[in-house]
């Protein structure tokens, strides 16, 4: 039996893997795809102190070298289903099933994409997904928020205290205002096509036929958390997020959530290896 299985290789799940591994605790990490995460989707990083200038790719290949130098376990299967009784967890994939005290959520979220030809390829030339991250590759020029919440209209008003202008397309019904003169609002019409030159974004053509000029696309219209795997176990979730404690426990025991997965305020990398920290230490400490 493990002492604790980790599910997701991105900086919530291995941070959390170092930890308990320091605190000499058997786990295994399982990642259905690459050792990374979302850092492997980013163009750059300079927001992680410590980590200036580094290549997101080095940031990703430096966090999971640290995993291999410990020799800790990370197996690439997709968990598929986890079910628990009094004294186990028993985590299922494609490949094997484990038996466990402990697991960790760490699996992420997926950013709502509109489905535009070109969206995936112009990650990061052009079209972001996250206000925090990308802002600052914005400085002084013109950015579009494609937005329908009141998460994408404080957004909006953040990007326009760095960007030159914002203008905001508004997806939802309800009419919206700013009091910033650098934000221009477009009501009632969609973006139909991305226009890029060399594979940078240069414009988006709207429902009407018109193009606008943009340097940069925010396509803030929310996410959907990878928390299908939980569906059986009654845990609180609030809009597909998992609602955790201050320990990065869930209301069911020996279940704990950390980093993009969870519901909280903001959706980072610092967070997201400081939640890993977080839900490993309490871990270690109950096991002992
Ligand atoms: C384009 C982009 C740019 C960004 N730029 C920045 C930035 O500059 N600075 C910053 O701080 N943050 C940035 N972020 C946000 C940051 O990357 C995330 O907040 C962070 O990666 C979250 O870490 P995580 O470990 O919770 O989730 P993730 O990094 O998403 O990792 C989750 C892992 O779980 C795996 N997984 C999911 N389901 C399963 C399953 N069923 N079985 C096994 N494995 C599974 C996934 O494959 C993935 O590897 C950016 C995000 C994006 C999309």
């Amino acid at each position: 039996m493990y002492d604790c299985v980790i599910i997701g290789a991105g900086p919530a799940g291995m941070s959390a893997a170092v930890y308990l591994n320091n605190a000499n605790k058997k786990i295994i990490v399982l990642e259905k795809d690459t050792p990374g995460g979302k850092i492997l989707k980013a163009k750059k990083i300079n927001n992680y102190l410590g980590l200036d200038n580094i290549e997101p790719s080095d940031i990703a290949y430096n966090m999971y070298s640290q995993l291999m130098n410990n020799k800790i376990k990370i197996n690439i299967e997709k968990v598929l289903n986890i079910s628990k009784d009094d004294s186990k967890i028993i985590i299922t994939t494609d490949k094997n099933s484990y038996i466990t005290k402990y697991v960790i959520l760490a699996c992420g979220k997926i950013e709502k994409s509109l489905n535009l030809d070109k969206e995936d390829e112009l990650i990061g030339n052009g079209i972001s997904y996250c206000a925090e991250c990308d802002g600052n590759l914005y400085k002084d020029k013109v950015v579009s928020v494609i937005g329908n919440n009141n998460e994408s209209i404080k957004d909006a008003i953040y990007l326009s205290s760095i960007s030159k202008e914002v203008i905001y397309i508004n997806y939802s019904n309800e009419e919206v205002k700013f009091d910033h003169d650098n934000i221009k609002v477009i009501n009632n019409l969609k973006v139909s096509e991305l226009i890029c030159e060399n594979n940078i974004l240069k414009g988006v053509k709207l429902s009407n036929e018109v193009v606008i000029e943009v340097d940069g696309l925010f396509i803030l219209t929310g996410s959907t958390p990878n928390s299908k795997i939980i569906e059986n176990l009654n845990i609180n979730l609030d809009n597909g997020y998992i609602v955790v404690d201050n320990n990065m426990k869930t209301n069911i025991d020996n279940i704990y959530a950390v980093g993009d997965i969870i519901k909280k305020q903001l959706y980072q990398i610092v967070t997201a290896a400081s939640e890993g920290a977080i839900a490993a230490v309490n871990i270690a400490k109950l096991i002992n």
